[in-house]
């Protein structure tokens, strides 16, 4: 069964920004069931991370429910980056020191940035309650949690191509 992302992929016309049902990331909508923990790439170590500055620090513990690269246009916005790679845990895996500045990115979704330096740490949303998506690039070790696949392929930029043959969602990825 597909999941039928609220919005389908958006024009890129830059307008999107401010339309509220553009909630689609990360990946939500989902019952945490969905995410087998034994599908997520993880290491025992590189769990810490933080902001550029230092500001804003956190320590998760356990394994990530996943881990996916996303190429919305709201992710790439937010962090002025092409594609933005997002592992999602339950929040109470994660303990922050330093509180983030949080912006709603939509109605209903939250994202966690410091105020100093700006850099983007995390997403939540009431439509995955619970749940929080840290940005892979925050860790202090961001090889330690590998993606599995790549989400809201429809609004990719083209140039930005990756080498590997993980599953390309065009929105959301098709419930198991
Ligand atoms: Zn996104
Ligand atoms: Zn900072």
């Amino acid at each position: 069964m597909a999941i039928t992302p609220r919005v389908l992929a958006a024009g890129i016309d830059g307008t999107q920004q401010s339309t509220p049902a553009l909630q689609h990331c990360p990946v939500g909508q989902y019952p945490i069931t969905h995410f087998r923990r034994s599908d997520a790439t993880m290491s025992e170590q590189g769990r810490d991370g933080g902001c550029q500055c230092g500001a804003v620090r956190y320590r998760i513990s356990g394994e990530p429910l996943m881990s996916a690269i996303c190429h919305c246009t709201m992710c790439r916005r937010a962090s002025a980056a092409p594609v933005v790679a997002w592992a999602m845990f339950e929040q109470s895996q994660v303990a922050f020191d330093g509180t983030p500045k949080i912006y709603a990115s939509s109605e209903d979704a939250q994202r966690g940035f410091c105020g100093t330096c700006g850099t983007q740490i995390s997403f939540t949303a009431g439509f995955i309650p619970g749940l929080i998506d840290i940005t892979v690039g925050s860790l202090d070790q961001p090889e330690a949690i590998a993606p599995q696949f790549h989400y809201w392929h429809d609004e990719h930029l083209t140039w930005a191509k990756f080498d590997d043959t993980l599953p390309r969602h065009p929105g959301f990825p098709p419930m198991e």
